[in-house]
C-alpha cells in the first residue's frame, strides 16, 4: 500500500471514529472528515502546480494542518520536506535550497518565532520556491489573504476528485515521499529520503506492538517534523484507526497532562526529558492518569529510574521503549508489552518484525559475541533510500550489502534484547579504557540530590580524556563538588569511571527533539576548564 491507500482503507472501516483532536483550537475530525480535508489540501496542491516528486515543505510547530499536509502530499506523490521549527532563516535557506523546494507551508508565528518574517528574509534567495502559505497555530485567529492556508484550499475548489485518484494510481510504495532531516545532535542535519514503504510499515508495526485499535487515543507532544511524531505518532494512529491528540504546538508539560485527562488518552509519547518534566510538576499528583495504558519513550537513553516512575505513577503499565534513527524510518528495536518489567525498562527491546540487526566491531566488521559492545547495524524495509542528494554520505552509512551503520554502540544478549550503550562519538577513552558515559549517568541518577545528569569526556594531558559530570541539583540541596561526588562513588564505581570534574548547571544544551547536544557540552566544558 501507499500511505494514501492505507488512509482510505482506515476511513472505509472507521469513518465515523475520531481521527484527530487539536486542543489549542478545539477543532476535531472524524476519519471521514479527515479524508475530506486531506483531499481539499491535495486539490489545492494540484491547483498550485505540484507534481509527483515535487518537494513540498512544512515549517511549523504541531498543528492539524501539519497532519493534513502530510497525508495530502502522500495522496498525490509529492515529497514532504519536514523542516525543524527551531531552525532560523539561515538553516531554512539551506533546506529550501538543498531540497529544491517548490511550495512551503509555514506558521505565522509561535512564541518568539516569527516564521513569516524569517521566510520573507530568505525567499528571494531560493529560486525553486514558487509559493508560500501561512497558517495560524495554537488556536490564534486564522490567517487571511492570498498567502493563507485558506487561499491554498480555495485554489483547489475546481479540481476534480478523479485528479486525486489518478495521481494516486501512478504511485508505487517505493517512491520517495518524505525528506526528514536528522536531529543534528552530532553535527549538521542530513536529509534522509524515505519511501511510503519505509515509514508506513514502520508506523504500522509500532502500532501493532503496542496493540493499537480504533479505541486508542494517542497524546502526541513530540514534534511532528520528526519521525517520532509523524511516523510513530500519526502513521501508527491512522494505520490502526486510532485518534491523534495534539496538546499544544510545542511541548508543555501542563498542556500535555491536561490533554491526557480531558481526552481520556490511552497512550502518551515523549523523550525522557519530557517525562521527567511531567513527573516533576508540583501539580502532578492531582492528575487522574488512569485512562493511560501504554505509550512510547524513545529518542535518547531512558534512565531506568524514570521508566519505573512512568510505569508506577503514570499508569503506563504497557509502556514501550523504542530505539531507532531518522535514517531507519525510524524504529529498529522495541520492547513488547509482554516483556517483563526489567526488560521493558532496562533494554530497548528486540528487533522489529521483518528487520535484521547485528552488532559488529566497527574496525573489523565482524559480529561481536553476545554481551559485548559494538556498532548497531540494521537491514530491511526500514532503511532509507539515501540522504537527499548526498551520495557520498549515503555510501558511508549504508554498505554494499544494504546494512545501515548507525554510529550507535549496543550490546545484545543471548535472547536478542538490545541495550544502547552510547554513540561512537560520545565514547570516552581514558588512559586506554573505554568508558560508556551512559553507565555512569545511570549510576549517578541514584544520588538523592541529583535531578538530572550527563557525563562527557574532556581533553586531558595525561589520560587523553577525563570525565566531567554536568549535574542539575534537586531544589533545596547544596551544589555537589567533585570531592563530594567522588565520596559517593567510592567503593561503588571503578576509580577510572569517577568523574574528575563536576559542573553544576540548570540544564543542558538541547535539540528541539529534546536530545542533549553533547558536542556543544564538550565545547562549553573546554571553555569552563580553560
Ligand atoms: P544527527 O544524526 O543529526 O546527529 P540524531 O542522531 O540525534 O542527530 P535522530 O535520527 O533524531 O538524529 O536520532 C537517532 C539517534 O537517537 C540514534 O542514533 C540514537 O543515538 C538515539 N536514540 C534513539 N532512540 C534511543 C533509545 N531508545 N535509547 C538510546 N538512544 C536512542
Ligand atoms: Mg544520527
Amino acid at each position: 500500500d501507499t500511505i494514501g491507500d492505507n488512509l482510505a482503507r482506515t476511513v472505509a472501516s472507521f469513518g465515523d471514529r475520531d481521527a484527530m483532536v487539536d486542543l489549542p483550537s478545539g477543532r476535531r475530525w472524524t476519519y471521514d472528515e479527515l479524508l475530506t480535508d486531506v483531499d481539499r489540501v491535495a486539490k489545492g496542491l494540484i491547483a498550485a502546480g505540484v507534481l509527483k516528486g515535487d518537494r513540498v515543505g512544512i515549517w511549523a510547530p504541531n498543528c492539524p494542518e501539519w497532519t493534513l499536509l502530510q497525508y495530502a502530499t502522500a495522496r498525490i506523490g509529492a515529497v514532504l520536506v519536514c523542516v525543524n521549527p527551531a531552525y532560523r532563516s539561515h538553516e531554512l535557506s539551506f533546506v529550501l535550497k538543498q531540497s529544491g523546494m517548490k511550495l512551503l507551508v509555514s506558521a505565522v508565528q509561535h512564541k518568539t518565532s516569527d516564521y513569516q518574517a524569517m521566510v520573507g528574509e530568505v525567499r528571494e534567495s531560493c529560486p525553486s520556491l514558487k509559493d508560500v502559505y501561512f497558517v495560524a497555530v495554537g488556536g490564534g485567529e486564522p490567517h487571511t489573504g492570498p498567502d493563507s492556508w485558506q487561499a491554498l484550499l480555495d485554489g483547489g475548489s475546481g479540481v476534480a476528485d478523479d485528479d486525486i485518484s489518478s495521481r494516486g494510481a501512478a504511485l508505487t510504495a517505493d517512491d520517495p515521499i518524505n525528506i526528514q532531516y536528522t536531529s543534528g545532535t552530532t553535527g549538521f542535519p542530513k536529509g534522509a529520503t524515505l519511501s511510503h514503504h519505509n515509514i508506513l510499515n514502520n508506523g504500522y508495526f509500532v502500532g501493532e506492538l503496542v496493540s493499537y485499535t480504533e479505541h486508542d487515543r494517542i497524546c502526541i507532544p513530540v514534534p511532528f517534523y520528526h519521525c517520532f511524531g509523524m511516523v510513530m505518532g500519526n502513521l501508527a494512529a491512522t494505520s490502526h484507526g486510532a485518534c491523534m491528540v495534539i496538546p499544544a504546538p510545542s511541548f508543555e508539560p501542563v498542556a500535555t497532562l491536561d490533554a491526557v485527562v480531558s481526552e481520556r488518552c490511552t497512550s502518551l509519547y515523549g523523550v525522557p526529558t519530557m517525562f521527567i518534566a511531567e513527573l516533576g510538576l508540583d501539580t502532578f499528583d492531582a492528575y487522574d492518569l488512569s485512562t493511560l495504558r501504554t505509550g512510547i519513550m524513545a529518542g535518547s537513553p531512558c534512565p531506568v529510574e524514570v521508566m519505573k516512575k512512568v510505569v508506577a505513577q503514570m499508569n503506563m503499565t504497557e509502556v514501550a521503549i523504542c530505539y531507532g534513527m531518522t535514517e531507519t524510518s525510524p524504529v529498529s528495536t522495541m520492547t513488547r508489552v509482554d516483556d517483563d518489567l526489567a526488560r521493558r525498562t532496562e533494554t530497548v527491546g528486540q528487533v522489529m518484525p521483518h528487520l535484521e540487526v547485528k552488532v559488529i566491531d566497527p574496525v573489523t566488521g565482524l559480529t561481536v559475541p553476545h554481551g559485548e559492545a559494538g556498532e548497531f547495524c540494521t537491514r530491511g524495509y526500514s532503511v532509507m533510500l539515501g540522504y537527499w542528494e548526498q551520495p557520498e554520505k549515503t555510501a558511508e552509512a549504508i554498505d554494499v550489502a544494504r546494512w545501515m551503520h548507525t554510529g550507535d554502540l549496543a550490546t545484545m544478549d543471548a535472547d536478542g534484547y538490545l541495550n544502547i550503550v552510547g554513540r561512537i562519538k560520545d565514547l570516552v577513552i581514558r588512559g586506554g579504557e573505554n568508558i560508556y558515559p551512559r553507565e555512569i549517568e545511570e549510576f549517578l541518577y541514584t544520588h538523592p540530590d541529583i535531578a538530572d545528569v550527563q557525563v562527557i569526556g574532556v581533553p586531558d594531558q595525561k589520560y587523553g580524556e577525563e570525565l566531567m559530570a554536568w549535574v542539575v541539583m534537586r531544589p533545596g540541596t547544596t551544589p555537589l563538588t567533585a570531592e563530594a561526588l567522588a565520596g559517593f562513588c567510592q567503593g561503588r564505581l571503578a576509580h577510572y569511571k569517577v568523574p574528575r570534574y563536576v559542573h553544576v548547571t540548570d540544564g543542558f544544551p538541547m535539540t528541539v527533539t529534546g536530545k542533549i547536544r553533547k558536542v556543544q557540552m564538550r565545547e562549553e566544558s573546554g571553555k569552563l576548564l580553560a
